[in-house]
């Protein structure tokens, strides 16, 4: 039986809708600096969805595009700038930046409620702790989605291939708050197969094309792919094996149409908490 397709447009749309209607009903001003520095292309384009997504929901954009030869002392100025700045709400630093920046330092300036990503330590504490108020975008972003089932997270066998700081690691603490029980894999884990199958819903998050095989899926499962990875031919596809995990799978997400969008619109629903935090 094939899987439910999870709509990752359609469900991104209607919480972008709701913060749009959020920030007219309330009326908030609320603005977002993006600031990139270099031409990564990817960068770029995620850049520029985030501008379109502000437009949409009524968030004015702030872009700072710098050029790649940018100091860190440059880039740490124009942080501190935006921090004082009253008609920004949220900053966000497209990653990765060129190699001779610190990415850390750069993370750890930015005012904590601004930090729209949730990235700086603060915020990843508070998401330790349960005390928060924002979540990172794309596991905040992954559990939408997986609201969206109807499937409950609490007592299940949740299983997340992955454990980089701003997914993998706290994806597993928004299930573990919702009394899932997890499991973190990676690079080490031995029988990685027969952990996955154990999982009633799996989040993958490696960055390898086709790395979940239906053999590593129990039938029913939810089944997430966080992965973005462009392939030879330039298209666009998940870590997991679409076309035969969607034969096992209960649910499952597309790549693109998935977890991609949500974690712009969670950027949206972010920016302005941090409006309303501020005021
Ligand atoms: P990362 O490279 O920081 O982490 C990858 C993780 O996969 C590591 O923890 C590693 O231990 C694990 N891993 C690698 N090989 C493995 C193996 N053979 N078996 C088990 N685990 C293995 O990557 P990341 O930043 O967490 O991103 C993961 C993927 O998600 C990438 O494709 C990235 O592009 C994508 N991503 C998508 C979004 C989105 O909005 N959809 C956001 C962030 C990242």
């Amino acid at each position: 039986m094939a899987a439910n397709i999870i709509d990752g447009k359609a469900i991104s749309a209607a919480v972008k809708e709701q913060v749009r209607d959020e920030i007219a009903h309330e009326e908030l001003k609320v603005g977002l600096a993006v600031v990139i520095v270099g031409d990564d292309p990817a960068s770029r384009v995620y850049v520029n969805n985030k501008k379109k997504a502000c437009e949409f929901c009524g968030i004015k954009s702030y872009e700072y595009a710098l050029p790649e030869e940018t100091t860190q002392e440059a880039l740490l100025e124009l942080v501190d700038t935006l921090n004082a700045d009253a008609n920004v709400n949220g900053i966000l630093v497209q990653l990765p930046l060129p190699e001779h920046l610190d990415e850390k330092s750069v993370i750890e300036r930015i005012s904590p409620n601004k930090d729209v990503d949730a990235f700086h330590e603060s915020n990843v504490g508070r998401i330790m702790i349960g005390n928060y108020s924002f979540l990172p975008c794309t596991p905040a972003g992954c559990m939408e989605l997986i609201h969206s089932t109807g499937v409950e997270v609490s007592g299940k066998e949740c299983v997340v291939i992955g454990r980089s700081n701003i997914v993998g690691k706290p994806m597993a603490m928004l299930l573990l708050h919702e009394n899932g029980t997890v499991t973190v894999c990676h690079s080490k884990t031995r029988n990685l197969a027969e952990v996955c199958r154990r999982a009633d819903i799996l989040v993958a998050a490696v960055g390898r094309p086709n790395f979940v095989t239906a053999d590593m899926v129990k039938p029913g499962a939810v089944v997430i792919d966080v992965g973005i990875n462009r392939l030879d031919n330039g298209k666009l596809c998940g870590d997991v094996k679409f076309d035969e995990v969607s034969e096992v799978a209960g649910w499952i997400t597309p790549v693109p149409g998935g977890v991609g969008p949500m974690t712009i619109a969670m950027l949206m629903r972010n920016t302005v908490t941090a409006a309303k935090i501020q005021k």
